[in-house]
């Protein structure tokens, strides 16, 4: 391929670019028809959203029951392929339910945050003292004209404060950051938009050169915080514990910890059409903030008084800068269907099923671990997909599953090949026409 090939690929129409892909060998006709089902949409939001589209690349679409939020019944709508995590959201918040559990959630900031670079600052001072001076008019330019309509929302910009970095050579670069409250919207062109409207203003108030501005990601002045408890068993709420501890001293852990939170995040923010990568980068920026990784979420015993039962409370605080509107929130039929599911209405209800449903993944992952092992949940929903992979029909899948469980109960493990193998066996233990045969009668499978 040269680069000649792909000179003006964007301007093509959609079927000039399949024809572009198949005259370079990269597409037969067949990947071509693929592409071409995927477009079901009455219109082609793909071509509108993104640069060389081809089509849409479906994901599992479900939703997460039992879920309970601040008294009100949720359903979480998730976009993933991962095949345990709504099953395990939902046995987990079933969990929760019947075990005297409670899981309450408060948006503690709503803030989003830009950022105006200064790289080489004369006086730090100087530097803090003027931008600390200026705020409330700075505020007022912002909200009288590029902010307004989030203003008369009862958003718009609240602060300018002043930041001063060591540079990684010498010297001290100052930065300014802007406080904003941007309502429904996840906010990211707005603060932009300010950043960019104040550089000028900034540079000739402060006497300093302006480098660069754009949003942070790190949103810790727009966070919610989840709190979950529940009645357990003393053992098992000692080994969450212990779990909990485990993830909180070592960053090993803890990103694996944090990325099971992140399943259950980024699946329904995903199905709601929001920036999940802003929200990945912010949950592991914040968990950062004191010097080293840590766990997103902490889980902690106290007695429960004349009970055989412990009380398990985990809790958790997260970046959350999120929206109803914007990006393409409101464009994408799938994201509006997913509002509709869960019954949310506005970006302070979104962030609370959002959070909650992370905290829920994370104890149904920490319950998982001490007690049955990742195996035992995780391997047994992947069998299917095991069976798929091995090339199972649809006749032939049953059988090989049942099979695949026997061995991953007696091995504790399962493999592709081992799958692939098993299927030969049954395949030239029944052939084909007696495979059917098989299937269709329950009595058989089952024995
Ligand atoms: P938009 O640019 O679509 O802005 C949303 C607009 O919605 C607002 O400007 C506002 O316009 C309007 N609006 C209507 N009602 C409301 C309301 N009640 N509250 C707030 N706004 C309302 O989207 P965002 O600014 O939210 O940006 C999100 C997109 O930016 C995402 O797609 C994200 O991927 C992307 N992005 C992310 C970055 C990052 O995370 N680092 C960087 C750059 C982009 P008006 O006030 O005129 O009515």
């Amino acid at each position: 391929m040269s680069e000649q090939d792909f000179k003006g690929f964007s301007k093509l129409k959609r079927n000039e670019r399949f024809q572009k892909l198949q005259d370079l060998g990269l597409l037969d006709k067949e990947d071509v028809n693929l592409l071409k089902k995927s477009q079901f949409l009455k219109q082609d939001l793909a071509e509108d959203f993104i640069e060389n589209s081809l089509g849409y690349f479906p994901m599992p679409y479900g939703v997460v029951t039992h879920l309970n939020v601040n008294g009100v019944d949720r359903l979480v709508p998730m976009a993933v392929e991962e095949t345990s995590i709504i099953a395990a959201a939902s046995k987990t918040a079933k969990w929760i339910k019947s075990n005297n559990g409670k899981i309450t959630t408060k948006r503690v900031s709503s803030e989003n945050i830009g950022q105006i670079q200064f790289s080489h600052i004369k006086s730090p001072e100087a530097f803090v003292d003027l931008v600390k001076k200026q705020s409330s008019d700075w505020v007022n330019i912002c909200n009288s004209s590029v902010s307004k309509s989030h203003f008369d929302r009862g958003g718009g910009v609240k602060r300018f404060e002043p930041r001063v970095v060591s540079r990684p050579d010498e010297g001290f670069m100052g930065v300014v950051h802007v406080y904003i409250d941007t309502g429904e919207a996840m906010g990211a062109n707005v603060i932009n938009q300010v950043c960019e409207f104040m550089k000028d203003q900034l540079e000739e108030v402060l006497k300093e050169k302006p480098t660069m501005c754009i949003l942070s990601n790190l949103a810790d002045t727009n966070l919610t915080k989840v709190t979950i408890t529940l009645e357990v068993e003393k053992n098992l709420a000692s080994k969450i514990l212990e779990a909990s501890y485990f993830a909180e001293s070592d960053p090993y852990r803890a990103s694996t910890n944090n990325k099971g939170i992140m399943n259950a995040i980024d699946s329904v923010l995903i199905a709601t059409g929001n920036d999940w990568r802003a929200v990945e980068a912010g949950a592991h920026a914040y968990t950062s903030r004191k010097g080293s990784y840590t766990a997103l979420a902490t889980w902690r015993v106290s007695d429960l008084e004349g009970s055989e039962k412990s009380l398990l409370t985990g809790e958790m605080s997260i970046p959350m800068s999120i929206g109803t509107v914007g990006g393409v929130t409101k464009l994408h039929p799938f994201a509006q269907l997913s509002m509709k599911l869960a019954k949310t209405t506005n970006v302070e209800e979104l962030a609370s099923v959002v959070s909650a449903v992370g905290l829920v993944q994370n104890l149904g992952a920490l319950r998982a671990l001490t007690t049955v092992g990742i195996i035992e949940g995780h391997m047994r929903l992947h069998i299917k997909n095991l069976a798929l992979g091995a090339g199972a029909k649809e006749s032939e899948s049953p059988l090989l599953q049942k099979k695949l469980e026997e061995i991953l109960r007696l091995t504790k493990r399962i493999t592709l090949s081992q799958a692939t193998e098993a299927l030969t066996e049954i395949r030239a233990r029944l052939g084909g026409g007696r495979i059917k045969e098989r299937v269709s009668s329950k009595n058989d499978a089952s024995s």
